[in-house]
């Protein structure tokens, strides 16, 4: 350790120290997402504050009229707290959905738990060993999780082909590797920088509801600004200012409602970010025509389980149930709300 090295400078030293004493520094990759989550704090209060600072107006506002600054900053706090509770959320681990079924079958079984999984970090990887299960003539026996993962897919499917070749799990149908976490992700949406982590099946609405808050506080903050250059004259280095922060203020707003509209969609036809851009390099929707949405439940039922916490995992539809999700619409079918 540096720490203990006498050629090492003071300053070296100190900068050892500090990293010991907080950890989360230490790592590149969580220090970066941190300072990320800096900036999104700092850019939040820069708009806040520049009012707070330059509107002699804003202040008075405030005492005018209490009710409708306190549910501008409830407004505000609410979208930072969501946001940092999105970004801490897990967003459904593979691993960790094996575990809590292998843990289950033991208990049925009356095994002990730890005889049959251990998950183990080696070099940065989750590596999972299985024990407990039989191994015949070389080939693996399929655990609880893997019989589960099995029975997602059609007859036929070989448990080798399932197997992510870095952290050795079976991914169901719609998981993903993620090479940011390091680990597979049920439902794989993306990896969101900004946030430090993945977006998945456990953690979508919590996003949604993020760039929901986030949407209207730049709504909210685009009246104000604009309410403010619409008061008197003010001198030209505030107005260059106002007009900066203008600029990046619409850019934010455009951005977030075409995400917030994009996100609405991909819940209403549970469908997800990868599932939509990689459609032609993701083996089980190669085949499936353009406008059919292979997991989609209707409305109401795609709705219920993101918002209720409905954590299923999805089976591939088989031939039939494509078939019939391609059909056209009939006006039957749309007095009979078939889509909801
Ligand atoms: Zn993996
Ligand atoms: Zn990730």
């Amino acid at each position: 350790m540096g720490v203990c090295c006498p050629f090492l400078r003071p300053w070296d030293r100190a900068r050892d120290r500090f990293l010991i004493n907080l950890p989360c520094l230490s790592d590149p990759v969580r220090r970066s997402s941190l300072l990320l989550k800096l900036a999104l704090v700092a850019l939040h209060l820069v708009f806040i504050g520049f009012l707070f600072v330059c509107d002699a107006e804003f202040i008075e506002k405030t005492k005018r009229d209490p009710w409708y600054m306190a549910s501008y900053f409830l407004l505000f706090s609410a979208t930072l707290v969501q946001y940092f509770v999105t970004s801490g959320s897990s967003p459904g681990y593979v691993i960790d959905a094996m575990r809590d079924v292998c843990e289950t079958d033991a208990l049925f079984r009356n095994v002990p738990t730890n005889s049959i999984q251990h998950a183990s970090r080696q070099s940065g990887s989750v590596v999972v060993t299985v024990e407990g299960e039989p191994a015949s003539g070389g080939r693996r026996t399929p655990t609880s999780w893997g019989k589960l993962v099995l029975d997602l897919y059609p007859p036929g499917t070989s448990l080798r082909n399932l197997t992510c070749g870095y952290c050795h799990v079976e991914q169901p149908p719609r998981a993903k590797h993620c090479h940011d976490c390091d680990r597979c992700v049920l439902q794989f949406d993306h990896h969101c920088v900004w946030l430090g982590t993945c977006v998945g099946q456990k953690n979508h609405c919590k996003f949604w509801w993020y760039i929901c808050e986030e949407t209207a506080l730049c709504i909210w903050t685009l009246i104000m600004y604009i309410d403010y250059m619409s008061n008197v004259a003010k001198p030209w280095w505030k107005n260059a200012v106002i007009t900066l922060l203008l600029v990046i203020l619409v850019i934010s707003l455009i951005f977030v409602l075409l995400l917030l509209i994009f996100h609405s969609y991909l819940i209403l036809t549970n469908q997800s970010t990868y599932e939509l851009v990689r459609r032609r390099r993701i083996p089980y929707m190669r085949n499936i025509p353009e406008r059919v949405h292979p997991f989609s439940r209707g409305i109401k039922r795609n709705l219920y389980n993101v918002c209720c916490g409905n954590y299923n995992l999805d089976s591939l539809p088989t031939a039939f149930e494509l078939e019939d999700r391609s059909r056209p619409y009939t006006c039957l079918d749309m007095l009979k709300c078939r889509c909801c």
